[in-house]
């Protein structure tokens, strides 16, 4: 990988660039992945098409299968940070009974939707717009 401050190689498992001593994450003015200069609000690289994104600590893998099995009550939104969107399903998934079982199988239905759109990589950041890990 290459530092995101100076631009120069640097070993995959070092934390700080030997060159100018920046954090491995830190810096906005160069690719990781392949070096070339990045603009510094860019959220993809230019030059190979890799995600800028900073990696936050959230699971894809977690996230998804909560989606999938807790998604009527919104479970994976707060796990991610979507909270406005949580709510929403949580208040379907408990409250919608009244409305003729209707809300549970909407917010179900739509966690089970989310959950496999996290699984396959289609909504790849959380409520920060930090990148989920793999
Ligand atoms: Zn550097
Ligand atoms: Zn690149």
């Amino acid at each position: 990988m290459f530092c995101r401050n100076c631009g120069t190689e640097m070993n995959e498992n070092a934390v700080v660039c030997v060159k100018c001593g920046c954090d491995k994450e830190k810096g906005t003015s160069f690719c990781p992945h392949c070096g070339k200069e990045t603009n510094a609000n860019a959220d993809v690289c230019l030059s190979c098409g890799c995600s800028l994104k900073k990696e936050g600590s959230k699971s894809k893998m977690v996230a998804g299968l909560l989606g999938i099995f807790l998604g009527s009550l919104g479970i994976h939104n707060f796990y991610l940070g979507y909270t406005t969107k949580a709510i929403i399903q949580v208040l379907l998934g408990t409250g919608g009974w009244a409305l003729f079982f209707m809300g549970p199988i909407v917010s179900g239905i739509w966690g089970l939707v989310e959950g496999i759109l996290l699984l396959i990589g289609k909504i790849n950041v959380d409520g920060k717009g930090n990148a989920l890990k793999d």
